[in-house]
């Protein structure tokens, strides 16, 4: 397969079938060459040093932030570079929230990843808005009716995932953030699982705010991305305080430097932008169609030979996006993953840091196989093969 061998990774662990690609992706020999070059010739820091090679280095900084922009669809004032997508979230949350919430409604689903759900309950908690939490189906995830009957003209803000991590369900963000925005309400969307699969362009989905993780995405960890409307970010207050985000400073009282800059105190993650760039530059080097479907019909491989195991249960649905969830009965999820492991199959198991989804399936776990465009036929028949030893060892 063509890409595997852009990723180092891989040559160097080639007993290794690496499915878990939804906790973090291996990175192409780009982003590596990149990050090393940016040590080795232009390091310097950015936003504020006077001379060329600091100069050099800022432009370099910020034309990343022109390309995040671009890939995602917006402008790059839009684009606030975070640790992540847990960053960006608690962002939200912590400075936008208090703004609009008031004795109003704060929507979300029990499928989220904890860091898009436990800071709108924390939020509900401080603020005393009413915290609604939408249930899911058999399936696993929320059905889009139950989302927009739980949206009322009190709705103030409505958190979802684009992409959920269990069971990699797709929501039709377009149609939520219409509903959102004809109560007045406003539309934050986790997209941390759906940039590394999906064509994203956040003005046409018409989300307020979107927010991903660099390193889900084939660049490297400490780098996220909040994307904000120009108006909310610009009505937010900065959480942190400190050098590159100000205006003026004096000792009665210190302004802000505009949208995004008065979000990002400190230096920082320079190298994280810039190999960030490089990651981006090598997903938009192949044609999303491609690699949509080279996704899809792995993931599709995968659900038809789990699905002729004696004792599997499948969670979400053929149409799942980067992932698959599954368990096998009278095996416990870390047992099953331990097997898989010791025949050097990396998979995840556990809750996922969604603990409601498992409360309510009643179970205390799944195994997640999730894939990135490196994985071929042969991690999958691999993994399918692993599960079948499995329940024939265990039972
Ligand atoms: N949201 C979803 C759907 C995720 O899958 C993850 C990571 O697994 C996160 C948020 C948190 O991302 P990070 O740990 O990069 O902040």
């Amino acid at each position: 397969m063509a890409w595997k061998s852009d990723f180092p990774f891989f040559a160097a662990h080639p007993e290794l079938t690496y499915l878990d690609s939804a906790a973090t992706a291996q990175k192409p020999q780009a982003v590596i060459d990149r990050l090393t070059a940016y040590y080795v010739n232009d390091n310097a820091n950015v936003h504020r040093g006077l001379y060329q090679l600091a100069y050099a280095t800022t432009e370099k900084f910020e034309t990343v932030r022109q390309q995040v922009a671009d890939f995602v669809g917006v402008a790059a004032h839009n684009v606030v570079f975070t640790r992540g997508t847990t960053e960006s979230l608690n962002l939200v949350a912590t400075s936008f929230g208090p703004l609009v919430v008031g004795d109003g409604e704060i929507v979300t689903t029990v499928a989220e990843h904890h860091s898009n759900f436990i800071p709108w309950q924390q939020l509900a908690q401080r603020t005393g808005a009413t915290f609604k939490v939408i249930r899911a189906r058999e399936n696993g995830d929320v059905a889009l009716a139950d989302v927009l009957a739980t949206i009322t003209p009190k709705t103030k803000l409505v958190a979802l995932a684009h992409v959920t991590n269990v069971t990699g369900a797709l929501r039709d963000i377009r149609t939520i953030a219409d509903a959102v925005h004809a109560v007045g309400g406003y539309l934050v969307v986790d997209g941390a699982q759906a940039v590394p699969h999906l064509p994203v362009k956040i003005a046409d989905l018409k989300a307020d705010f979107y927010a991903f993780s660099g390193h889900k995405v084939y660049g490297p960890t400490g780098i996220g991305v909040l994307v904000g409307r120009t108006q909310l970010l610009e009505q937010m207050l900065p959480l942190q305080f400190g050098g590159e985000m100000i205006d003026q400073v004096s000792i009665d009282e210190s302004t802000w430097a505009p949208v995004p800059l008065k979000f990002e105190a400190g230096t920082p993650n320079i190298a994280g932008v810039i190999g960030l760039g490089a990651a981006l530059t090598y997903v938009t080097s192949i044609d999303w169609d491609t690699r949509q479907q080279q996704e899809q019909q792995m993931l599709l491989r995968l659900r038809r030979g789990l699905a002729a195991i004696i004792g599997v249960t499948l969670y979400g649905d053929d149409d799942s996006v980067g992932a698959v969830s599954f368990n096998l009965a009278g095996v416990h999820p870390h047992d099953l993953a331990t097997f898989l492991d010791e025949q050097n199959i990396a998979v995840r198991a556990g809750h996922h840091c969604a603990q409601p989804l498992m409360l309510q399936l009643k179970i205390p776990a799944t195994v997640r196989a999730s894939v990135g465009l490196y994985t071929d036929e042969a991690d999958i028949d691999r993994l399918v093969a692993g599960v079948e030893a499995a329940r024939r060892f265990f039972n």
